[in-house]
């Protein structure tokens, strides 16, 4: 019998009344865990509880704040491969990858503890004579973060530590997809001592738990990672009480290769970025667009190196690039999109099939040639090791097509003339732009999406402040 995992509430591991979800390591469909999918009352309960510890834990001095976010990634280190572990289970990255991500969660949290002696109001000049204005920066309340399954662990530290280094406390619903490192994060904030409600974990299904945090009255704050589509409706519910939304959604990055590219280093940079968690990531290169001189030779060798990508189970024994995707149904959606762009006219230079085996559902590292602009796997999110390529004559057509899309993450171009990347940076209307280099943000960045990419952003002082709200306050003398 698998493990039941318990809410964290008020710093206690409480029982559900909600009903079962299996939880499944997707490289041999074995059950992990089992999570319950909790119901309205117990969400109350854990927002009813962060609502009460927020006043003490916002009156803490933020150094104070600090030491607690120190604490928990000194503990989160003396468990990293117990993490990474669970993480390589449930979402079947290769090792390394997840050895990564939890190094940069304690990371996220040591950078958001230096911003303590950091967070700043401003003083106003005013128009009358004896008047002081001043702009403080205060917490917002509850954040209620909702997260994706991609980079599970990472997410829940790019949540909660700009939010209560800011003096917030927070309800997090992980993934019901990879909900067994968030269980291993709560028993890390118990041994931390974190005040009790300060932090607090809710299972559940979007719909569900997902759904009754999104449009609860009493949250401050929703900050959200996902899809499109969940993230509208996330809108929608907080519409309900105009509740303050952050949301990182989907991506559909373009990667524009010049002819005075270095090409084996664009070539390098996109396969790394595509095979990333095999192609599961809302920042990784999601189409191409090469300039005709040097489209064969690029084209080629991004085949070939796709071609040789190694994937299995991340468990398995012998190293490999990518592992599985995330479940059967994310691995039929990938599979027809491609059908539909080879039914399209779209050319298969390497892999293009869908592979089951020992439980896990893979899809071959793939490059599709002959891409027009208007096919669906062109604009579209595929969130799958895919590449699909298009060729352009001169840079304005491929600027265009680049900004041909609902989304606005990330983009990139790979070019040796200082004046096209600039060029580029002021045409292109993407939240995140990588000049010869693979896309992959940094903690002191921002990253944020433009059209239907997102509102708001994580990381930096811009995304600290995200988690405060102004109260501006008028002093005569
Ligand atoms: P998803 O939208 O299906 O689910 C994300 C979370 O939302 C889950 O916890 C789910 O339970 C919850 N949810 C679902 N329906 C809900 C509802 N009606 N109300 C409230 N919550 C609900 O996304 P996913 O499949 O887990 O993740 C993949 C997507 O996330 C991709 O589109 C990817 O691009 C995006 N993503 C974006 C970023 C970013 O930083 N922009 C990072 C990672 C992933």
């Amino acid at each position: 019998m698998p493990r039941i995992l318990q809410n964290f509430i008020d710093g206690r591991f409480t029982a559900s009344d909600g009903e079962l979800v299996s939880v499944y390591n997707p490289a041999t469909g074995q059950e992990l865990a089992r999570i319950p999918d909790s119901p309205q009352s117990e969400v109350d309960q854990a927002v009813y509880f962060a609502t009460k510890a927020q006043k003490s834990w916002a009156r803490l001095a933020p150094i104070e704040r600090a030491v607690y976010l120190r604490k928990i990634s000194a503990r989160i280190r003396e468990n990293a491969d117990a993490i990474a572990k669970t993480v390589v289970e449930e979402q079947g990255k290769p090792m390394p990858l997840a050895q990564g991500e939890v190094a940069f969660a304690c990371e996220y949290f040591d950078y958001m503890a230096e911003w303590a002696r950091r967070i700043e109001g401003e003083i106003i000049s005013s128009d009358r004579r004896g008047e002081n204005i001043f702009l403080f920066r205060q917490p917002i309340g509850v954040v209620a973060g909702i997260l994706p399954w991609n980079f599970p662990f990472f997410l829940i530290a790019r949540k909660i530590a700009p939010a209560l280094i800011t003096g917030n406390t927070v309800v997090i619903k992980p993934s019901e997809e990879t909900p067994v490192n968030a269980d291993l994060f709560a028993r890390i904030v118990q041994e931390a001592e974190l005040p009790s409600g300060v932090f607090n974990l809710v299972y559940g299904k979007g719909q569900g738990a997902g759904a009754a945090l999104a449009g609860h009255r009493d949250v401050g704050l929703v900050s959200f990672t996902g899809s499109v589509e969940t993230g509208s409706r996330i809108m929608t519910l907080a519409a309900r009480n105009i509740t303050k939304v952050n949301l990182e959604l989907g991506g559909k990055a373009p990667a524009i290769v010049m002819n005075d590219a270095n090409v084996d280093l664009a070539v390098n940079a996109i396969k790394s970025g595509r095979l990333l968690n095999s192609g599961q990531v809302c920042n990784s290169p999601e189409r191409v667009y090469v300039q005709r001189k040097v489209a064969d030779e690029f084209t080629a060798k991004l085949a070939a190196a796709m071609q040789a990508a190694s994937y299995g189970d991340p468990m398995g024994g012998a190293p490999v690039d990518m592992g599985p995707l995330i479940n059967a149904n994310h691995m039929h959606k990938v599979r027809t999109m491609v059908e539909r762009a080879v039914a399209d006219g779209a050319q298969v230079l390497a892999g293009g099939s869908a592979v089951e085996q020992q439980g896990g559902h893979y899809f071959q590292p793939t490059v599709l040639a002959a891409c027009r602009q208007d096919m669906e796997i062109m604009q579209k999110e595929v969130f799958g090791p895919v590449l699909p390529v298009n060729v352009f004559d001169d840079l304005d057509e491929a600027i265009e097509r680049a900004n041909d899309s609902i989304y606005g993450l990330t983009s990139a171009i790979y070019t040796s003339n200082f004046s096209t990347a600039l060029k580029a940076c002021d045409e292109i209307r993407f939240g995140e732009t990588y000049i010869n280099r693979e896309n992959f943000e940094a903690l002191q960045g921002f990253h944020a999406g433009v059209r239907q990419s997102g509102i708001g952003g994580a990381d930096g002082k811009h995304g600290l402040y995200e988690n405060t709200v102004h109260h501006i306050v008028y002093m005569q003398q």
